[in-house]
């Protein structure tokens, strides 16, 4: 397949390169060339009028939570946690299955190629994973007095590993563990050579609470008994300056969160600078559609920039190509997938908008990366993921009839179980 006269491609290169009139060679799942090609394809897609961006990673998600969108949402964190909690005891496969699958449709048409996700019934987010096309990395939740059973479970879901999907060790939490029980799971994990996926340092509650208990905050903490190293740490909000080169040193991945910790009041500080300052990897999520309400990474990358800038008093502290590394380049490393980039020989897993969209306009070589975070905000032309093209706007109609016949038969059941609420 040929993407053939691409008026920009955002290349995400070692450079940052921003590449003009130039055509893209797709064969199999690989970007083999990138260049003034013949036409020696049988499929040949006409981009003059389109900007190809690398496909972005959503590095934090509750994907079967979308069941539980606009709920309570106006309520204080614990009060919000306390009701979403009493639904899910009432959840199901099915349940979690629509909610992943509306998920999946939502992140598929803003140029969302790969998800990591925490939820119950993994399962059926993985089914619809497949089902869409979209890469994911998930795995069982392992806590609890069945941890045993738990990862015989996760070893099941190993075995379903392919090139789209891949398995991590999710303790979720240290509030969600005993000390014996997270030392059990990192020889798990080191056995089977998994990545540890997990909620770290989110709220001042967490810190005081490890704090008290372990005379160590909670990196620190998890550091002392092994768990850092490559791992994949949603939040980290409230983090010591030691901790961030404790990080740093074990080539940790930490995933911001802006619109849900804003919304659920849970962050009072990210310390972008801190990061940016020792080159941590920052990656971008959005946590579940429950607690920001959209799965959507440009309004993250915005939202990003806005935050910090405010809460550092800087505004050129966070650069709109820092929030644009962080939905690509760091959300790949994140996830291990050869993505997150434009050139030779990676993975084809991209993404095309109109060029001629009236927010991007008037758009030149000069502010084309600002106006991308700043102020894109239309469903993409298409994304592709592995060489296949997974989402056309054309089939937005198709999809949004699924998501209504989908949405009643949620609306059926959530709205009885929260009755009583
Ligand atoms: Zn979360």
């Amino acid at each position: 397949m040929i993407l053939k006269n691409c008026k920009y491609i955002i290349t995400q290169d070692k450079e940052r390169s921003v590449l003009k009139d130039l055509d893209i060679l797709i064969e199999g799942k690989e970007i083999k060339r990138i260049g003034k090609l013949l036409n020696q394809s049988d499929e040949i897609i006409d981009c003059s009028d389109k900007i190809i961006i690398p496909g972005f990673t959503n590095a934090h998600a509750h994907a079967g939570m979308t069941i539980f969108r606009g709920l309570y949402d106006d309520d204080e964190l614990f009060d919000w946690l306390r009701k979403i909690n009493h639904l899910e005891e009432k959840l199901s496969y099915d349940l979690v299955y629509s909610g992943a699958k509306l998920s999946i449709m939502e992140m598929l048409s803003k140029g969302i190629v790969a998800f990591i996700d925490t939820y119950f019934f993994p399962e059926a987010t993985i089914l619809a994973s497949h089902e869409y096309g979209i890469r994911l990395v998930s795995g069982r939740v392992l806590e609890g007095s069945n941890l045993k059973n738990r990862m015989e479970e996760n070893d099941v879901l190993i075995k379903k590993q392919d090139e789209l999907f891949k398995v991590v060790a999710d303790p979720y939490a240290i509030y969600a563990n005993s000390e014996e029980n997270l030392r059990e799971i990192m020889d798990y994990a080191k056995k089977r050579n998994l990545r540890i996926n997990m909620h770290a340092a989110e709220t001042r509650h967490e810190v005081f609470d490890c704090y008290q208990k372990n005379k160590k905050y909670v990196i620190e903490y998890l550091d002392s008994i092994g768990f850092l190293q490559d791992s994949i740490l949603a939040h980290c909000g409230w983090i010591t300056s030691n901790e961030i080169n404790i990080l740093k040193e074990r080539n940790a991945t930490v995933v911001h969160n802006p619109i849900s910790n804003m919304k659920l009041a849970s962050h009072a500080f990210f310390p972008f600078s801190n990061y940016k300052e020792k080159e941590v990897c920052i990656a971008l999520g959005t946590d579940s559609a429950a607690s920001n309400n959209s799965l959507n990474l440009f309004d993250e990358m915005k939202t990003m920039a806005l935050l910090n800038k405010n809460n550092h008093w800087d505004a050129s502290l966070v650069k709109a190509q820092d929030t644009l590394d962080s939905a690509t380049l760091n959300g790949a490393k994140a996830t291990g997938f050869n993505n997150g980039s434009i050139e030779e020989g990676k993975l084809a897993d991209l993404f095309a908008i109109n060029a001629k969209e009236i927010e991007l306009q008037p758009l030149n070589d000069k502010n084309i990366i600002s106006n991308l975070v700043y102020s894109f905000n239309s469903p993409v032309e298409f994304t592709m993921i592995n060489g296949n093209i997974v989402f056309r706007k054309e089939m937005l109609k198709q999809w949004q009839e699924e998501a209504d016949k989908i949405s009643q038969k949620i609306n059926l059941k959530i709205l009885t179980f929260g009755k009583d609420l």
